[in-house]
């Protein structure tokens, strides 16, 4: 299998296979900006990671998972099964190997366990939870459940009691599901909800309602800066949580996300250092959590013409990379590539994003054109992405 079908079927490569040079060469200023962005003195935790096999065909290992932090300079992360094969009855089985992995990781990885509703949640919370799980996981989406069960009721009341964190997909290939959530939420309020993927599946009804309650969080795992400005706008900056994902994002270019954006929206060292680690270190205390603050940054968000350009072309190659055509989103990109080619830049600080970006959108097209070598382009293409959508 190519590199390129693994990214599309199978996330990253575990070969061990050296990265491009081009690509080594591409990344070196996003690691070094990444460096002088990082929250000095905080420790990192990445909310939102998977380890085991997905039926999709993905798969993570705790030494790929391990490394994968490592490359972002982060330490610790939260944990849970994928849509895995061996998940019936009740999920014990991939449950069991996270609880195992967590336990090998020198204390990095802290363990949540994932629920089916349909398949005796509580009692296999319990037991999880008696075994050292600090959160639970659910998936609307691959569990294909709503949020108006009885059975969702006993899994707040579950998560609540314990003050254990409950991390819920509401990323894309989802209904409208903000009323049945609000609600439930609404009926248990201590109850501590991580929502994932910047709640983009129904982002405006949710950081609306939910607004007053004190226990609703987000992850930062989606592959637009866009989504991740207009939740900041709308939401305490410290119930966002650094989130990337993989084996789907990688904890690097997640971390460049949600750290780009948060300086994008005139974030403090302090806002930071709470995106970056704190606010999954307070969940995971189960302790008080302080007051929610003033959301950053404004509703309205003027852009330079020429960025927008390159964001739009970026944005299409993403979309094309979905449906396997490498070779479209290579097409994109040097529209992409053409746009940072602008002589009236209007600032110094647009003029040097536009040569880098010409420098990485480059790279990463040429990386999409060979099958061996598309994911890395896809990375670099993530990373340019959020280059372009956090400078004004
Ligand atoms: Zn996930």
């Amino acid at each position: 299998m190519s590199a390129t079908d693994e990214w599309v079927r199978g996330g990253p490569r575990e070969t061990g296979a050296e990265p491009p040079g081009a690509f080594t060469r591409a990344l070196a200023p996003f690691a070094a900006e990444l460096a002088e962005l990082r929250p000095e003195g905080a420790e990192l935790c990445d909310i939102h990671t998977h380890l085991g096999a997905d039926e999709d065909g993905r798969s993570l290992t705790l030494d790929a998972l391990l490394e994968n932090l490592d490359q972002g300079g982060v330490r610790r992360a939260c944990v849970f099964p994928l849509h895995d094969p061996d998940r019936h009855p009740a999920y014990r089985v991939p449950n069991d190997r996270v609880l195992g992995w967590a336990g090998e990781s020198e204390g990095r990885l802290s363990p949540f366990c994932r629920l089916d509703p349909n398949e005796d949640p509580v009692a296999e919370g319990e037991r999880c939870l008696a075994a050292g799980a600090e959160g639970i996981k659910l998936h609307p989406r691959a569990q294909a459940f709503a949020f108006d069960v009885p059975e969702m009721d006993a899994i707040f009341g579950l998560a609540e009691d314990a003050q254990a964190p409950l991390l819920i997909h509401m990323g894309r290939g989802m209904p409208p599901v903000a009323d049945g959530l609000c609600a439930l939420a609404e009926r248990h309020p201590g109850v501590r909800l991580v929502l994932a993927h910047a709640a983009v599946a129904d982002q405006g009804v949710i950081t609306a309602r939910l607004r007053d309650h004190p226990g609703i969080f987000y992850d930062t795992s989606v592959w637009s800066a866009t989504d991740l400005m207009e939740l900041f706008a709308r939401t305490s900056p410290d119930r966002i949580a650094f989130g990337s994902d993989p084996p789907y994002g990688r904890t690097f270019a997640g971390l460049y996300l949600a750290l780009r954006t948060v300086r994008a929206v005139g974030g403090s060292p302090e806002d930071a250092a709470a995106v970056a680690g704190g606010a999954a270190a307070a969940l995971l205390a189960r302790g008080e959590l302080p007051p929610p603050r003033p959301p950053l940054g404004e509703k309205v968000r003027p852009r330079h013409g020429t960025l927008q350009r390159i964001s739009g072309y970026g944005m299409q190659a993403f979309g094309s990379l979905f449906v396997e055509r490498f070779d479209l989103a290579a097409e994109m990109l040097e529209l992409a590539v053409a746009a940072t080619r602008d002589p009236e830049p209007g600032s110094d600080e647009v003029a040097e994003t536009l040569a880098r970006l010409g420098e990485s959108l480059r790279a990463s097209a040429d990386l999409m054109r060979d099958p061996d070598t598309g994911f890395f382009g896809a990375g670099l293409l993530h990373l340019s992405l959020t280059l372009a959508g956090t400078t004004a």
